[in-house]
């Protein structure tokens, strides 16, 4: 712990963290030594994390990185967390990310943007750590933590992940509680790890799996060993390559690390084959049409009385108004447009019912590929490397084609882990994704650590 309190001290250009808590993560780190002492650690005893601050965390300001929430501290702990510092973990602190985790760049943040460690071969260009949980993603990138929770609405784990070089995953919609977690696009968000390998993903995940009467969403499943699956042998295992995903101007190398990915898992024992997700290329835009709608729903109830900031006004319409236009950055504001329009009486079956409708089209072709007997899906995490920061800031629809590969598993509420699988021409990390089974993360891991 205070070697990682160093570093953050040291780190502080990054912009990964927008709360450092020494003194927390000093008590907790003691009270760890003193279990440790008497036997009785628990599973990630001791290990410092940083917490995306999406994360409701008791008696720490937890800001979703926008100014509405900017005084926000809560009275309560999102369960995830808690299932952590149950587990023994040490919180370092609160991780940057775009602003109600919109965004895949963290260029969202009402903090500044996130810088990644990262650079090019010989360019010095600062590039983005992808986003939405851009601070999870340099913060473990750079040691400054651990391990680092992040969420995912439509890939704001595995898109960042893949860009620093990290392992991201997203478990299966349910899997996790998502009490006491902002709210971006409720049937879409869930928590996972970002972590340096493959195993510690596994270790994380199995701490914050559970079931909660807090979460009507969340499922009573049983929680796999995934450590155990990490191990486990490929032999038997079938891999499906979606021809769908081999989009229109993919870049030569992502199409090459997708090949090798292949057959690194074919050498372990695996078998591959091509299958078909006919619907794949309606995912993103119907995509950013539910999302949108459910964020402008959520985010409706930052009104200036019941959270956060408050901009006072002669009458209360005009402090709504006020509180709402000075509270929420740019792209939270085009996205609630966006997403009140389409449920707008006269445009809701047009837009919000068809993108439903497709929603169910594309979570109907993963049950055909996996009721064929295919195990796992591999595929590209992100369509390049990190791109320069600013590079797409003023191209909303650029920057949302970032989440081609990883929207279609949160549309069909699936489990997906990228793993870092090699680094382009110019020395910057892409990362492969592996989609599962509902509720079979255990059978990702042992592809994910052939890779890795
Ligand atoms: N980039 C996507 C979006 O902006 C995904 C974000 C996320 O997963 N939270 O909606």
């Amino acid at each position: 712990t205070e070697a990682y309190l160093q570093a953050l001290e040291a780190a502080r250009s990054l912009n990964a963290y927008v709360l450092e808590t020494p003194e927390i993560a000093r008590e907790m780190a003691a009270a760890s030594d003193k279990r440790r002492g008497e036997g009785s650690a628990g599973a990630l005893d001791g290990i410092p994390f940083g917490v995306k601050d999406l994360f409701c965390t008791k008696g720490i300001r937890s800001t979703a990185c926008s100014n509405i929430l900017g005084n926000f501290v809560p009275p309560y702990e999102s369960t995830v967390t808690d299932n952590l510092w149950n587990a023994g973990a040490v919180l370092l602190g609160k991780l940057n990310m775009d602003e109600f985790a919109m965004g895949s760049s963290n260029e969202n943040s009402a903090f500044g943007n996130v810088v990644s460690p990262w650079r090019a071969d010989g360019d010095e260009t600062p590039r983005t750590p992808g986003g939405s949980s851009g601070g999870s993603a340099a913060a473990v990138a750079a040691n400054l933590c651990a391990a680092a929770l992040g969420t995912d609405t439509g890939g704001s784990i595995r898109q960042p992940a893949s860009l620093t070089g990290t392992v991201g995953l997203k478990p299966t919609y349910g899997r996790c509680s998502r009490y006491g977690i902002v709210a971006y696009a409720s049937s879409l968000d869930q928590a996972g790890p970002v972590a340096r390998t493959v195993r510690d993903a596994a270790a994380i995940l199995k701490v914050i799996a559970s079931v909660d009467d807090k979460d009507t969403t969340s499922v009573d499943v049983a929680v796999d060993d995934y450590e155990a699956a990490v191990d486990a042998p490929l032999k038997g295992l079938k891999i499906g390559l979606p021809r769908e995903y081999r989009v229109d101007g993919m870049p030569e190398v992502i199409d090459d690390l997708w090949q090798k990915g292949a057959d690194w898992l074919k050498a372990a024992g695996a078998e591959v084959v091509e299958i078909s997700l006919p619907h794949t290329k309606y995912a993103l835009p119907a995509y950013y049409i539910v999302a949108l709608a459910e964020a402008s729903s959520n985010l409706a109830r930052y009104d200036g009385v019941r959270y956060g900031v408050r901009v006072n006004a002669d009458d209360i319409v005009d402090m709504y108004e006020k509180t709402r236009a000075a509270g929420f950055g740019d792209e939270v504001k085009r996205r609630i447009l966006l997403g009140t329009y389409v449920l707008s009486a006269g445009y809701y079956d047009a837009y919000y019912l068809k993108a439903q409708k497709v929603r169910t089209l594309i979570k109907r072709d993963f049950d055909v590929a996996f009721a064929d007997g295919v195990d796992a899906v591999l595929t590209p995490t992100t369509p390049g490397p990190a791109f320069p920061l600013g590079a797409k800031t003023d191209d909303p629809v650029e920057m949302y084609l970032s989440d081609v590969f990883t929207v279609p598993v949160n549309m069909a509420g699936l489990p997906a882990i990228a793993v870092p699988a090699g680094l382009s021409g110019e020395g910057l990390p892409l990362g492969l994704q592996l989609i599962g089974r509902p509720f079979r993360e255990a059978d990702l891991f042992a592809p994910a650590r052939a890779i890795e």
